[in-house]
């Protein structure tokens, strides 16, 4: 199964890497869909090694990855995300009841990153993904939440991150981070909707 999601996250953000770079011209520097693409192709690359793997250490050895090769100021967050979902699956968490463990990693993510709620970045799809979660939504609706929370990230006014240095200009634009994590949530969901066990 984790190799048909690293593929299905891989291929999402290979789809869409040259929109999320416009997004970050708006308002950054223009490299997150590149800086993202970098990331899964690294990830994709070590899809046997992981594939073998505990899924706790598979999760953090993805999150590693991901701080390596995604770079900037997303590679580590989402390699905190990861790291941290590896961490509490392996001291106690319950895969079964994924919404907690989903909750203490995006706590991580937030402290990583200083940010909250509201600031305009990837954590405004990251805490509706979870609430939905915990809400025991279905996955399209979860994948739903997730592209409407990016959208809604538009007329908020940047707090973290290189787009907080525009101020009241970074209002009107999607955030690039947001974006990112709502394809990513929706291959998720999406392949995790059509997956069968052999
Ligand atoms: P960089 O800004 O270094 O070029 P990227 O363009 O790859 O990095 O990623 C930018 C995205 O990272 C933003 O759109 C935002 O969602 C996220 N981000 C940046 N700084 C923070 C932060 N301090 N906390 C949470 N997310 C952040
Ligand atoms: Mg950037």
């Amino acid at each position: 199964m984790i190799s048909g999601l690293i593929e299905a996250c891989r291929a999402a953000i290979a789809a869409h890497a040259d929109h999320l770079c416009e997004l970050d011209s708006a308002i950054g520097d223009g490299d997150h869909g590149t800086n993202m693409r970098r990331g899964c192709e690294a990830v994709s690359a070590d899809g046997h090694a992981l594939a073998d793997l505990p899924l706790p250490d598979a999760l953090e050895r993805i999150g590693m990855l991901l701080v390596m090769n995604i770079g900037g100021a997303a590679g580590p967050l989402y390699g905190t995300l990861l790291i941290e979902l590896g961490r509490q699956l392996r001291t106690g968490g319950d895969a079964a009841a994924f919404a907690p463990v989903l909750e203490r990693a995006i706590d991580a993510v937030a402290r990583r990153g200083r940010a909250k709620a509201g600031d305009k970045t990837l954590l405004d799809v990251l805490y509706p993904v979870h609430a939905a979660l915990a809400g025991r939504s279905a996955l399209t609706e979860i994948a739903e939440r997730a592209e409407h929370s990016a959208h809604d990230t538009a007329p908020m006014r940047a707090m973290r991150g290189r787009a907080a240095y525009l101020g009241d200009r970074s209002i009107g634009h999607v955030d690039p981070g947001a974006s990112s994590c709502a394809l990513l949530t929706t291959a998720i969901c999406r392949y995790l909707g059509e997956y069968r066990p052999a």
